[in-house]
């Protein structure tokens, strides 16, 4: 994992430069930033909605 990559707050779509996230929640092994703590609350409600798909 690079220390500085830009992830996509799943929440807002922004790009967030994982070093300057709210927070980074790990979920089944993947990484999700969060901008802030409205995205974070968002995100921790409904985390299915948020979470990466498998590829079909
Ligand atoms: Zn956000």
């Amino acid at each position: 994992m690079k220390a500085n990559s830009t992830l996509r707050d799943p929440v807002c779509g922004r790009k967030v430069n994982r070093n300057k996230a709210h927070i980074v929640i790990t979920v089944n092994g993947e990484e999700y930033v969060l901008c802030c703590p409205k995205c974070q609350s968002e995100f921790e409600k409904n985390p299915e909605r948020y979470l990466r798909r498998e590829r079909p």
